[in-house]
């Protein structure tokens, strides 16, 4: 099977540099089911075109090596050889991951350049769709169609035509978004992958699709049969993609507003150090910083040599991706690299990634939550993530007449569009009470900000150690 990647951008031979694949060579790739091959089979500056072509061991994906077998597998005379898969998806992860990842060290800034590129898969394999599923899933993403249907058998006419289509499709792109659109969509339309579905194929999904598979008109389908019809499996991942696609855009502008509101008495700053002096006072050296938005607090901590393991998690890849950047992530020395990480999460799920810290942070996020989810957020929270100790603020809604809030009655004066719940300073203890007894914490409350006598401070903070 083969897949060639054609690109007229001049020098069109700079394309070698984002696969770090030289032009003028062929080289060759050991994988766990078979060779790689990738070659130049034209490289002028005025087009360039490089080949994946894959020589898949035949027996030995079915002698065993590769785990469970189902179905077609079972057999030594199968179409993998012959058909695009998720082999190959797996081999432009391994074998062209750079560019898939979009690093370039020696050009970085072809990464992010849009260049007129066209891909040809020989043969793709269209099941249960065909010609009409294969547009669907890619003429919304922008690119020109076109696809021949291939005979099962040239000597064997009578046996009419399969599910294999030869396609090409055109569009000018990042080579990135290229390669991510085929590696998420190559084995949705195989309808079929070579190995066992787990949790973590979710991770890849969410990853691969960022920034595209929010907004499909076929996420669902996509979903689905990239995660080989494990409906459980479907329903969080589009569960997740609903909650950043609706949270995505609505987030920056929101952080803004709640921002510009609290800044009259930079409450955001006295919030952030107050939460940065508990943790150093606990002692921690790992800290998890869930929902950690565009990574304010998880800036002050790495300044920080006593946390060894800093974590930020969030569900909006949009706050994510602003805070890599005003991380710096990207040009941060080894040392500092280390120690800091950003992953893409939901808090309503359990996730073993964020397990076994000493530190969790919970600043501001709460009252994002609707009222039946903050259940599920104190199971993830307590229950399964079990830090040692949790610092979580929320406002208090006692003190928002102090800023006179413009907000319309119906929502009953909350502090921000975004929010489903802001509580009272009783109502407050009263849950925290609750989960420390519930999940074996103790509890204490530090007001947070200015005080006013009788309303109490802005923010409240609840600080739970096991
Ligand atoms: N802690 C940050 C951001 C607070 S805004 C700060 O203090 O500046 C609330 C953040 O919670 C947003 O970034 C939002 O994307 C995130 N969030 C909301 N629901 C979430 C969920 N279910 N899982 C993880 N993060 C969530």
């Amino acid at each position: 099977m083969l897949l060639t990647i054609t690109t007229t951008y001049q020098p069109a031979t700079d394309i070698g540099f984002m696969l770090r694949k030289n032009p003028t060579r062929c080289q060759d790739f050991m994988l766990p089911f078979g060779k790689a091959y990738v070659f130049y089979p034209e490289a002028t500056e005025k087009k360039c075109t490089v080949a994946l072509l894959l020589d898949i061991d035949q027996i030995g994906i079915v002698r065993g090596k590769q785990g469970p077998k189902s179905g077609m597998l079972d057999q030594y005379v199968n179409d993998r050889p012959y058909a695009v898969s998720s082999f190959m998806s797996v081999a432009i992860s391994k074998v062209l991951g750079t560019a898939l990842n979009g690093k370039c060290n020696q050009k970085p800034e072809l990464v992010d350049t849009i260049m007129p590129l066209t891909a040809k898969l020989s043969v793709l394999p269209c099941r249960r769709g065909g010609e009409p599923l294969l547009r669907k899933l890619f003429e919304p993403l922008g690119y020109k169609v076109k696809a021949k249907r291939e005979p099962l058998d040239t000597k064997f006419e009578e046996w009419g035509e399969g599910p294999y289509f030869t396609v090409e499709i055109s569009r000018k792109t990042t080579l990135k978004e290229l390669l991510n659109h085929l590696y998420v969509l190559i084995p949705v339309l195989d309808n079929s992958k070579h190995y066992f579905v787990s949790d973590d194929e979710i991770d890849k999904l969410m990853d691969k699709g960022k920034g595209w598979l929010a907004t499909h008109p076929e996420k669902d389908a996509i979903a689905r049969r990239y995660l080989k019809h494990r409906t459980s499996l479907a329903r969080e991942a589009l569960s997740r993609l609903m909650e950043a696609s609706t949270l995505k855009d609505v987030t920056e502008e929101l952080n803004l507003e709640e921002e510009s509101l609290e800044k009259k008495i930079s409450l955001n700053e006295v919030r952030l150090g107050t939460v940065l002096a508990v943790v150093k006072n606990s002692g921690a050296s790992s800290v998890l910083d869930l929902g950690c938005g565009e990574g304010k607090l998880l800036r002050l901590l790495l300044k920080e040599k006593q946390f060894s393991k800093i974590v930020g998690m969030d569900v909006s890849v949009r706050s994510l991706e602003i805070a890599n950047e005003r991380l710096r992530l990207e040009s941060l020395a080894p040392v500092m690299r280390e120690r800091i990480s950003l992953m893409h999460g939901s808090l309503l799920y359990r996730d073993k990634r964020i397990e076994g810290f000493d530190v969790a942070t919970v600043i501001e996020v709460i009252e994002h939550l609707d009222a039946p989810r903050l259940a599920a957020f104190e199971r993830v929270v307590f229950e399964f993530a079990k830090p040692k100790t949790v610092v979580l603020t929320t406002p208090n809604i006692e003190y928002n007449v102090v800023w006179d809030l413009e907000n319309d009655d119906t929502i009953k004066k909350l502090r921000h569009r975004d929010h489903r719940f802001e509580w009272t300073r009783k109502e407050f203890e009263v849950w925290g009470q609750e989960i420390s007894k519930r999940f074996g914490y103790n509890v204490r409350f530090l007001p947070v900000g200015d005080e006013d006598k009788r309303l109490g401070p802005p923010t409240q903070m609840a600080i739970f150690e096991r």
